[in-house]
């Protein structure tokens, strides 16, 4: 096994302990991570509501709602369902159910509008969709629905075809009928811009989910209490905390929506150790230090796991004055490649500010120059691209995009600029694709300017990330109108609000005359960004 860089082929291989797989290609992810040993006793707890379930309980339900799915709604290898749902106790027991039976999850942000959810079901074509009853009303009528909660009132137009705590509480057929379930069957479909359009659906194969998993039980203890802050929607929240952390045998306390204070009386309340984080939150936990000090008992926090934006040498030295028993650990990670990447896992590793940390066992790399495709060393600037068995195959029935991203070695274009020191530490130096990130959500500007356009005042448009403290980044047009119109800022603003999900509003607009173009059409992204953040 080769650990470090390998100059005759420009390859960055791991250096953490090499990754130990299941041989064995007919293995579903459910079933390698039930039969993980552990020691673990609660599973899941709810923070809102102090529910808690055991990991006896929480197998017994999957079991139960897998037998319901397969003998009662039909569900079938390859069929695929729609998770639209906050973070919650169902979310670990319907994937690890819908997965084990080779059938596929695909999950939507409950933030998200019905037109965007709309189109997502277009594209996926789920079978069934599990929401809760609030939720339902986003989802179009022709959609079965089970609900994951208790029915309190009619759900009008929703086509309810079940309820999961019945189907958690029905004993077993006794049948035991099932499809044959490989490593290469997909498990999982994300949706993710990726480098450049809208949204698309990640095929994540088991293969991916194992890979991921037994990196995840390798590289914790099962003693942890993990607080899951971030959602259950996204690659984090699902691969981690509902799915990988079931393997470990230690305990995830779930928070339904992020908040400050929520999050720290659940710390408080049932002695969290580790929690994941994006940097705005560490900048908001530095400057409201004094009061959060006086009013937690934080004494638990071991880690903080910080991602989705680079974190600086000055906040991390914030966060240890503040918080000098925590240690603070970045990590680096995409959609695509399932929750591999870079991760420091000790405090020491943490002292290599501004980095990412030591990339994912198992996992290969190459900093490769944009124009001329040559992979370069050691410290030298160039599009990160990844390599290893988590790395998804590509995009459902999107050929284009998979060829555009993944070359026919395997080797994922990550959209990333980045360099890897002499010791094998990642830093991310800037985002080379389009993707914006709205405190650490997916904004697709291609989306917004498919939108914009349609506006009969507007000729053309562009929209990129425009920086801010709070977000990270926020979206920003510019904006090329039809001649004679005087359309506003505000008009601009408000047409694309009514149509999206909060996060993706615009919130700044710039008239010009053009959009500039390349000699092929493309929008010059980086000459945009320059000009708007060149006040700054
Ligand atoms: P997502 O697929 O939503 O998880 O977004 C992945 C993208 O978030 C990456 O391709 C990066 O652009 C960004 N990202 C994630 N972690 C970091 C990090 N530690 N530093 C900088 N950017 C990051």
């Amino acid at each position: 096994v080769r650990s470090g860089f390998c100059k005759e082929n420009s390859t960055f291989y791991s250096k953490r302990k090499p990754l130990t797989l299941p041989p064995n290609p007919s293995l579903d992810a459910t079933t390698y991570i039930s039969s993980q040993p552990h020691r673990g006793t609660t599973a899941f707890i709810d923070a809102a509501t102090g529910q808690r379930i055991s990991f006896s309980d929480l197998w017994k339900a999957v079991d139960r709602v897998s037998d319901c799915l397969y003998n009662e709604i039909r569900l079938r290898r390859g069929d695929v369902i729609l998770l639209l749902s906050p973070n919650s106790i169902s979310v670990p027991i319907i994937c690890l159910a819908v997965v084990s039976l080779g059938a596929v999850v695909t999950t939507a942000n409950p933030l998200n509008t019905t037109g965007e959810i709309s189109k997502q079901i277009g594209d996926s074509n789920p079978k069934l969709a599990f929401t809760t009853v609030q939720l339902a009303n986003k989802l179009p009528g022709s959609i079965s629905v089970v609900l994951t909660d208790e029915l309190e009132e009619p759900t009008r137009g929703v086509n309810v075809v079940g309820i999961l705590s019945e189907m958690m509480k029905k004993e077993p057929s006794g049948e035991r009928v099932r499809d044959r379930v490989g490593q290469d069957d997909t498990a999982m479909m994300l949706y993710s811009s990726g480098t450049t359009g809208p949204s698309k659906g990640v095929i994540i194969s088991h293969g991916n989910v194992i890979a991921h998993v037994a990196k995840f039980v390798a590289q914790w203890k099962g003693d942890e209490i993990f607080l899951c802050t971030v959602p259950m929607f996204h690659t984090f929240g699902l691969l981690s905390y509902a799915v990988a952390a079931v393997a470990l045998g230690s305990t995830v306390v779930i928070l339904r929506r992020f908040g400050l204070n929520d999050m720290m009386e659940a710390i408080e309340e049932y002695r969290a150790t580790s929690l994941a984080l994006a940097p705005p939150v560490v900048v908001a936990m530095i400057n409201d230090s004094d009061r959060i000090k006086a009013k937690y008992d934080l004494s638990s926090l071991r880690t903080v796991r910080c991602g989705g934006a680079p974190l600086s040498k000055e906040v991390t030295e914030g966060f240890l004055e503040k918080y000098p028993t925590v240690a603070i650990l970045q990590g680096y990670a995409l959609t695509e490649s399932n929750g591999a990447g870079a991760t420091m896992d000790t405090v020491e590793e943490s002292r290599r500010y501004g980095s990412a940390g030591l990339l994912s066992s198992g996992l290969e790399a190459r900093i490769v120059d944009r124009d001329t495709s040559r992979a370069k060393g050691v410290n030298q600037t160039g599009e990160l691209w990844l390599k290893g068995p988590s790395i998804s195959k590509g995009y459902f029935k999107n050929e284009e995009a998979t060829n555009e991203t993944i070359n026919v070695e395997g080797w994922l274009k990550t959209g990333d600029l980045c360099y890897i020191d002499e010791d094998g530490f990642l830093f991310v130096v800037d985002r080379l694709k389009e993707l914006i990130k709205y405190k650490g959500y997916q904004v697709p500007p291609a989306e917004l300017e498919a939108l914009l356009i349609t506006h009969p005042d507007i000729f053309d448009a562009a929209v990129i990330p425009f920086p801010d403290k709070e977000a990270g980044q926020y979206p920003m047009a510019y904006v090329a109108r039809k001649p004679e119109s005087n359309l506003s800022e505000k008009q601009v603003i408000d047409f694309i609000s009514k149509q999206v999900a909060p996060y993706k509003k615009i919130r700044k607009v710039v008239f010009i005359n053009s959009i500039p173009k390349n000699a092929s059409g493309k929008t010059l992204r980086k000459d945009l960004i320059k000009l708007a953040t060149s006040k700054l």
